[in-house]
């Protein structure tokens, strides 16, 4: 077996490429780093630059079998405690991840390319924000009493489900990592992660942090490719719950092996959210929503970009300038750079892809692409995976750029007459994730509101994921919740039903 490179530092540091490599070749499996069993590893790249900035383990089903061993073992200990107790200590993660959190935040900019300023720092602040949410609920793990019968006593009792796998993708890992663990945890059960081989590192780190709290083998962390460690972790015996954040295709995979073993999961999958402008809107406040909505500090890789903004016709033509405007003056750039809103495409790949979708965009027919800020000058950048936003109108409704999740920073926007035209269009497609409407009729938005097939609809705002409040996709967006009470009740935890005659 390797050893591990350099020890990781204890206080938080700055310095993310010193860090980078001291977590490079590790899994983590019951309180320790350990290298893949095969001694395989493979390269984490900053996308800003092209270079190699660290190495993650490759890990395989040897691996998972360590980490899910290790999670089992675990488990009846750690259910044991009381759930108040379990809460508490997921508390306390939250005050570790308060304070290495810039930290964390230099660590994913490093390696996803997402600008530090508009994007890194607040992932890392939300990630404590949901710790410090779900330890305050060790207390609501409660059941019910149920009338059944004079001098029977019948109740309802919530247990853990055992050990959970959870996969996790590369947009906002971190973030999305806390999701799924802290939820779990405070419930009794323990969790394998699988990261995502794009980012592996900054989860890494946050597992390390979490272990100096947490008794060992609460949580484990394996890094690896999809087939070669993610499929075998959904299918490995002792994983009695998965639930898993990336695309609806390898969603539709996951779901197809948890069947065949009959367990619980929760897929949040992709999406292609409207966002729905009407002319009474307030102009300004809308234009900078739509920036937020599409998530363009984030290069659109989220799965609630508003990829497709409906705008009510009197206002269209004002709309799209104003926004094309705005976007124009956002700064691409090195994404530790703090003057730098937007950073770069996650990897090479992703990049192909969504080039290909703008190619095909301005091949269109009747189609006009915005095309907006200012790719990067710096010598040091020239590597980098930058693509300029692009603001299309003009598109077909049929155009695959329409139709299917690009996650890049492509929007296309289109006019609309009627709020029934435009209901129609927004539910006219395969996905069900998010929507926002703007309007300051709120008989109108609110009418919308509920017939938008969608999670989550949001009014005159459209903000990321918020502790307490359910998330979730419809259609092919999904299934089950995240981020709330009720998801960490219906989703980490069955119900067990205990009578008594007294009679
Ligand atoms: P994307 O590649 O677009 O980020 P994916 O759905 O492919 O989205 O990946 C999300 C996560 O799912 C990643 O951690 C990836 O390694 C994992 N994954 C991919 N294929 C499989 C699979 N067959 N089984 C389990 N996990 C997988
Ligand atoms: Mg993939």
């Amino acid at each position: 077996m390797l050893d591990r490179p350099h020890p990781t530092p204890s206080a938080p540091t700055l310095d993310e490429k010193t860090l980078a490599n001291a977590l490079s070749t590790q899994h983590f499996i019951a309180g320790r780093f350990v290298p893949a069993r095969s001694g395989k590893t493979f390269p984490v790249v900053n996308p800003a630059t092209g270079e190699a900035v660290g190495a993650a383990a490759d890990g395989d089903s040897a691996d998972v079998d360590a980490a899910v061993q290790a999670a089992a073992a675990a488990q009846k200990d750690w259910a044991k405690l009381p759930a108040r107790k379990r809460g508490a200590l997921v508390g306390q993660c939250a005050a570790i991840l308060t304070e290495h959190a810039e930290e964390l935040a230099r660590l994913i900019a490093l390696e996803t390319g997402k600008a530090l300023r508009t994007e890194s720092r607040v992932e890392a602040n939300v990630v404590a924000d949901i710790f410090s949410f779900y330890g305050g609920l060790g207390g609501e793990l409660k059941g019910e009493t149920v009338p059944f019968a004079p001098n029977v006593l019948s109740v309802t009792v919530r247990e853990p489900l055992g050990v959970v796998g959870a996969i996790i993708p590369w947009n906002v890992p971190m973030l999305l990592m806390a999701l799924k663990v802290a939820p779990a945890l405070v419930a009794g059960n323990t969790v394998v992660v699988k990261s995502a081989e794009e980012a592996p590192l900054a989860v890494l780190r946050v597992c390390e942090l979490l272990n100096r709290v947490l008794p060992p083998g609460c949580f484990n962390m394996l890094s690896g490719f999809g087939p070669e460690c993610g499929a075998p972790l959904v299918a490995h015996p002792k994983v009695r719950k998965v639930t898993f954040t990336g695309s609806a295709e390898v969603g539709r995979i996951v779901s197809k092996t948890a069947a065949d073993k009959l367990i619980p999961v929760t897929l949040e999958l992709g999406g292609k959210s409207p966002m729905i402008v009407f002319a009474d809107c307030d102009f300004e406040k809308t234009v900078m929503g739509a920036i937020t909505s599409m998530r363009f500090t984030r290069q659109g890789q989220s799965c609630t970009a508003a990829s497709r903004i409906y705008v009510e016709r009197p206002l269209f033509d004002r709309f799209v300038a104003a926004l094309a405007d705005k976007v124009n003056a956002m700064v691409m750039g090195d994404p530790l750079d703090e003057k730098t809103d937007i950073g770069t495409i996650i990897s090479p790949g992703q990049f192909e892809k969504v080039k290909a979708y703008i190619d095909e965009g301005i091949a269109t027919k009747g189609a006009k692409a915005h095309v907006c800020s200012t790719m990067p000058k710096e010598a040091g950048l020239k590597k980098g995976l930058f693509i300029q936003p692009h603001i299309f109108t003009g598109l077909p409704n049929s155009s695959r750029l329409v139709q299917e999740e690009i996650f890049g920073p492509v929007t296309c926007v289109f006019p609309f007459d009627d709020a029934a035209g435009v209901l129609e269009a927004a539910n006219d497609s395969e996905y069900g994730l998010a929507a926002s409407l703007w309007t300051n009729n709120l008989k109108v938005g609110l009418d919308l509101a509920h017939r938008i097939e969608a999670g989550l609809v949001q009014i005159n705002q459209n903000l990321v994921v918020q502790a307490n409040l359910s998330y979730g996709g419809v259609k092919s967006s999904g299934l089950g919740k995240e981020a709330s009470l009720e998801a960490m009740l219906e989703h980490f935890m069955h119900k067990k039903t205990i009578m008594v005659n007294y009679a």
